[in-house]
């Protein structure tokens, strides 16, 4: 892709990997979980504590939010994000939180582990260059009507201001499908690990806007590669303030956390095969067999194989 100097994928494959307070983002598979909006210091920490206890390394909720009508439930501000403080320092998990103005994003850092710049505002680049500047971890969101390929520039305009620190996040776009709320485009993972070294997040969420599809969309989102998922969950979602429809309750949440358990241990033996595969080309060093992990049970598992083909 043209004009990708800072974002493009690296001659030698190598991966960023993004530390955000020991959840390292490219490396491990990171949920992020909590409310769509902020709304009471109760129901915050609430959420908190259970997506906690179900295996969320990150706590996401919005205290300022980007509304369709002036007249809906907007956030609530400085107050919101003193709440996530406080979710922060009951559970230890840190916080992710959407920025929407230029002139919030240093007091907004203050407050935020990562900074999330919406879909709404993707290509707002003076949001981008500022939160470059930041230098703070930044959640960016595909635009609901944009490429690929404007989505990795809106990246490269935060690593040209000297922040390397970008986790994309796809979320959907609008197509003529009306179905759902968004059509989730996964085929945007494999496609960004190609172009890019940033790690690249699904929301299921926003993605399709439907409670029964989120559990089938992220167990998806794992299998086609994805460095984490990003979820709306609520103690009480038809009470919710915004997005109701498609927060999960704790108990849907939890059942989530042990499919993807289970489903990355069935990767595991995907990624066995890759390798035996490599493994199993006269043309691979010794040394990288060396260097695998497996290399002993592989090594064995070759020579099965080998048996059995004689
Ligand atoms: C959100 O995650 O709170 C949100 C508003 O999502 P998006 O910007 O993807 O619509
Ligand atoms: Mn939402």
């Amino acid at each position: 892709m043209k004009n990708l100097k800072l974002v493009a994928a690296r001659p030698d494959f190598s991966r960023s990997i993004i530390d955000v307070q020991g959840v390292k983002f490219g490396q491990d598979f990171v949920v992020i979980a909590g409310p769509c909006s902020v709304e009471t210091e109760a129901q915050t920490i609430e959420t908190a504590i259970a997506v906690k206890k179900a295996g969320a390394q990150m706590l996401r909720g919005g205290a300022f939010k980007p509304r369709t009508s002036p007249y809906a439930f907007q956030g609530l501000g400085l107050k919101g994000l003193k709440i996530l403080d406080k979710a922060k320092k009951e559970t230890g998990l840190p916080i992710v939180t959407e920025v929407v103005d230029t002139r919030d994003v240093s007091w907004v850092g203050e407050y935020a582990d990562v900074l999330q710049i919406g879909a709404r505002n993707m290509q707002n680049f003076s949001l981008l260059r500022e939160v470059g500047k930041s230098g703070k971890p930044i959640l960016l969101k595909r635009g609901m009507y944009s490429t690929l390929e404007e989505w990795l520039n809106c990246a490269e305009y935060i690593l040209a201001e000297g922040n390397p620190n970008v986790i994309l996040c796809e979320r959907g776009i609008r197509t003529f499908e009306t179905y759902t709320r968004n059509t989730l485009d996964l085929s945007m993972v494999p496609a960004v690990h190609k172009e890019t070294h940033l790690p690249i997040l699904v929301d299921p969420s926003h993605g399709t806007g439907i409670l029964s599809m989120i559990e089938p969309m992220s167990l998806a989102a794992l299998i086609a590669g994805a460095n984490g998922l990003e979820i709306e969950v609520h103690i009480d979602p038809p009470s919710a303030l915004s997005d109701k429809d498609q927060q999960l309750t704790v108990g849907q949440f939890e059942r989530l956390m042990k499919k993807l358990e289970m489903t990355r241990n069935f990767m595991k033996t995907l990624s066995d095969i890759d390798e035996l595969d490599a493994l199993g080309k006269p043309e691979v060093p010794q040394a990288m067999r060396a260097a695998s992990n497996n290399s002993a049970r592989i090594e064995g598992e070759l020579k099965t194989f080998a048996d059995a083909v004689d």
